[in-house]
């Protein structure tokens, strides 16, 4: 039986020439960069671009300067870190577990767009087979992290199968799941969808809410519906140049999807991904939008601000400098940048 969400996505558009159909653009400069990179809007998402070259559109259109060659292909250096092709494992206690090639919107700065949406991510059912062999094996592993591609591209079936899998396995402690469909294909988020998933408990879903314009009704009914069926939500915000690298878009954003009942958790400097470079902000942007939100803006909407070095080395928080010495003089600058001097206690 086909689905709704399904058949939805069916309706999605992926050529350049499609959007020349709807907006005044010369689609000709596109077709290259889409051979390269695919591209795919859902119609819901589609529905959100008000104008040509406004935030939602930025996120999803392809643009010649993808095809820029400076940056890294793999940035991450995940290709390094992968025991078979299914699973990345940098950390000890948690692996990424790849199961799903596609995503209903092709965010045209994906860290994976060297493979998400090309052949070299459609997993085939012997290699997910090793993923899970893989993690059933590798007793220290806790914490598995569905991921691709976009997990809940795959059907119930096979999404309840892959959990059932991997849940099974005595080491496994939690399941989480990174998808970007709260937000660029509500329809999914059906009632059939949650009461899976709800069996699996505890369920995180990490989802990537990047700008205001995408907390809809429909979203927000989405991320209830997670909700209420107990799966704990948050939010990984890429911050993109010329999209949402203002202090007073973040703040907005934060407190929207506290509303929501999503908790940021990360606020990503983007990665050096070949093809994303005219995404990317200066470090200190992303300190002074850190800056403006403690203080002003509720606790539970101050996330990490983290760098993924290139080369595998990891996630690292990057935070403002507040400690000043000045000689045997510890000083601590205030959220509203009054230098108070602290007594530390001694070694
Ligand atoms: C980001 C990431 C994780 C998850 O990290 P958390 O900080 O626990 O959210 C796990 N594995 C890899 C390879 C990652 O890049
Ligand atoms: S949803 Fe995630 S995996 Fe898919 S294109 Fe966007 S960033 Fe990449």
């Amino acid at each position: 039986m086909v689905e709704n969400w399904q058949q939805v996505l069916k309706e999605s558009i992926t050529s350049p020439q499609q959007l020349a159909e709807i907006f005044p653009i010369d689609c000709r400069s596109l077709e290259a960069v889409v051979e390269r990179y695919p591209m795919r809007i859902s119609p819901y998402y589609l529905r959100l671009i008000e104008q040509v070259g406004d935030p939602i559109w930025q996120q999803c259109v392809p643009d010649s300067r993808e095809l820029d060659e400076s940056g890294l292909i793999d940035p991450l250096g995940e290709e390094n870190l992968s025991p078979v092709p299914a699973v990345i494992h940098r950390y000890p206690d948690r692996v990424i577990f790849l199961v799903s090639g596609s995503c209903a919107t092709y965010c045209r700065f994906c860290t994976r767009k060297r493979k998400v949406g090309c052949q070299g991510l459609s997993l085939s059912f012997r290699e997910l087979r090793e993923g899970i062999d893989y993690i059933a094996a590798t007793p220290q592993v806790r914490d598995v992290i569905f991921s691709g591609g976009d997990p809940l591209l795959l059907p119930d079936s096979v999404l309840g199968d892959l959990l059932v899998r991997v849940a099974v396995i005595p080491h496994v402690e939690m399941i989480r799941i990174g998808s970007r469909v709260p937000v660029t294909l509500p329809e999914r988020i059906t009632d059939k969808l949650c009461s899976l998933l709800k069996r699996f408990s505890p369920i995180y879903l990490n989802t990537q809410f990047n700008h205001p314009r995408e907390l809809t009704i429909e979203a927000a009914e989405a991320c209830g519906k997670l909700a209420d069926a107990g799966i704990v939500l948050g939010n990984q915000t890429v911050l993109l140049k010329g999209i949402n690298d203002k202090p007073a878009i973040i703040a907005e954003l934060f407190r929207g999807l506290l509303r929501l009942r999503v908790r940021p958790y990360y606020l990503h400097q983007m990665d050096l991904v070949r093809g994303g470079e005219h995404f990317r902000t200066s470090i200190e942007a992303g300190l002074q939008i850190m800056k403006n939100l403690r203080g002003p803006v509720s606790g539970l909407a101050n996330p990490y601000y983290v760098i993924d070095l290139p080369g595998g080395k990891g996630k690292v928080p990057l935070v403002p400098n507040d400690i000043i010495r000045e000689g045997n003089r510890l000083l601590i600058r205030t959220t509203t940048g009054e230098q108070v001097e602290y007594l530390d206690i001694g070694e």
